[in-house]
């Protein structure tokens, strides 16, 4: 800017002298130009010095000069438009801070008998409202020349673990009371799918013979046979239900505690406990818009993902709390040998998320637009009252019950309110429960994903209000017939 006013201020002989305005037009857009190209040089004083000499009197030279430098400074404004589109710099922002949390709540709908609703996936989108409404502060920036190295702390066991985001997660978790981190090494990994892929790995390396065992009580989440056999390694196999699963001798199992479990809500504690076998907890939905916290857990190994406790499942990013460091270390070399770590970018992103989340109950005056949990877990109760009244009135189908509890977070009495509804279809004229819905262009998840039975289906709770409701309207509509 100082160099183009100085520049301005030189250039400034040349109008009085001249007296031409169109000449000084050129000489001002060429300035704007200049200004606006900081940085680019000696191409544009060239240009002005061009300009300059139109005032040397040479009418005919003037008129070609003019053209000239024109054409110049059609090519630079474009250039000037192309390369300010193609910034190296990455924004990512939110579509709308206008909205406001609440609206989320009322949404309303105009039935619409044809639309395919699909609850299949635990889709986490019905968060979207709270981050819209936190605009700016959610909004991560990252320059083009940052996060470009593979390595994040070399001195840490996780070297790809960003200390940002590790410090994030410790955070908020100090301040949810739902874990404790001071005793644990963090690994992060591309979601918690990836991490339970990590954890077969290091918990099985080590042993010897037979491939080791994996299990978890039915209903259980319907990825945990996938992950386990779909390379079918060597180091362990998919062995069911844990219920019916029979320690033999010292053969090794691993069990998987999903809690609060996905797909029922229920909270879980291992089934099988001896000294053959590795636990590990699965603890997604411990946040508390789904269930009430009974205190810090406290295990060997703990995974959290963002997709579940703060909705931004395309981040990609979740994490193992891990008491064994050589645990922790095989988890890693898995990652190293699987992905070479893990995006610094989402990584960035995740660590602003969450930190969004802890300023909104640690800065004073938190409200209900500032803080996650409780407008999320407004969400959840809302829809579960909904849906709970119009599954009463069908008369044909049944929801699991849950007691309220105390919330060590809340500080008061809560109820459960899962991510995923685990529908018994009661109606025996229904023999399969996922058909009947899709009958009625629903799209559920069938009981026997879940080792379990086809009377059941998982729908999920998280969807976006629109589909929720039409939902909800498909069931209340069941009633009337
Ligand atoms: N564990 C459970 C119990 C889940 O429900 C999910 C997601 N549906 C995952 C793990 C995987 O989550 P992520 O998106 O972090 O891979």
């Amino acid at each position: 800017m100082a160099q183009a006013q100085a520049q301005r201020r030189r250039n400034g002989n040349i109008r009085n002298g001249n007296g031409n305005g169109s000449q000084c037009k050129e000489n001002d857009l060429l300035l704007l130009l200049r200004e606006r190209s900081e940085g680019q040089g000696h191409h544009h004083v060239h240009r002005l010095n061009l300009t300059s000499s139109l005032n040397k009197g040479n009418n005919a030279k003037a008129t070609i000069v003019t053209v000239l430098a024109l054409a110049m400074a059609m090519l630079l404004l474009l250039f000037y438009s192309f390369s300010t589109s193609t910034s190296t710099s990455t924004r990512i922002t939110s579509p709308s801070t206008t909205g406001t949390a609440y609206e989320a709540l009322s949404v309303s709908v105009s039935p619409d008998s044809d639309a395919v609703i699909n609850l299949d996936h635990g889709d986490p989108t019905m968060f979207e409202p709270f981050w819209k409404n936190a605009g700016d502060k959610a909004t991560v920036v990252i320059p083009g020349w940052h996060t470009m190295s593979y390595f994040s702390d070399t001195s840490n066991l996780c070297w790809f673990l960003e200390p940002d985001f590790a410090n994030q997660v410790r955070r908020l978790h100090r301040i949810v009371g739902n874990a404790v981190t001071h005793a644990h090494h963090i690994i992060v990994g591309v979601g918690s799918t990836q991490l339970i892929h990590a954890l077969l790995f290091a918990l099985s390396a080590t042993a010897t013979g037979h491939p080791v065992s994996v299990v978890s009580a039915a209903p259980f989440y319907s990825m945990y046979p996938g992950i386990t056999d779909f390379l079918k390694s060597g180091l362990f196999r998919w062995a069911g239900d844990a219920t019916s699963f029979k320690v033999n001798g010292s053969s090794s199992f691993i069990e998987i505690v999903c809690s609060p479990n996905n797909p029922d809500g229920t909270l879980r504690r291992a089934v099988l406990s001896t000294e053959a076998g590795k636990l590990v907890h699965d603890l997604a939905y411990y946040w508390p818009q789904y269930t009430p916290m009974r205190g810090p857990a406290d295990e060997d190994i703990m995974l959290f993902t963002v997709s579940k406790a703060t909705g931004h499942a395309g981040t990609r990013i979740g994490w193992a709390l891990v008491r064994d460091a050589d645990v922790a270390r095989r988890m890693v070399k898995f990652i190293e040998m699987n992905s070479i770590g893990v995006s610094k970018d989402s990584q960035v992103r995740a660590a602003r998320i969450l930190q969004v989340i802890s300023d909104g109950y640690e800065l004073p005056d938190p409200d209900s637009t500032t803080s996650f949990f409780h407008f999320s877990r407004r969400l959840l109760a809302d829809r579960w009252q909904r849906l709970r009244r119009a599954v009463e009135e069908s008369g044909r189908f049944s929801l699991p019950q849950f007691s309220s509890e105390f919330c060590e977070f809340t500080k008061e009495h809560a109820e459960t309110y899962p991510a995923f509804a685990w529908l018994r279809c009661d109606d025996e004229s229904i023999e399969d429960c996922e058909g009947f819905f899709k009958s009625m262009k629903v799209l559920t998840r069938s009981g026997r994903h879940f080792g379990a039975g086809p009377e059941y289906i998982r729908i999920s709770m998280l969807d976006r209000a629109h589909n929720f409701d039409l939902f909800v309207e498909r069931i209340a509509s069941l009633g009337l017939r």
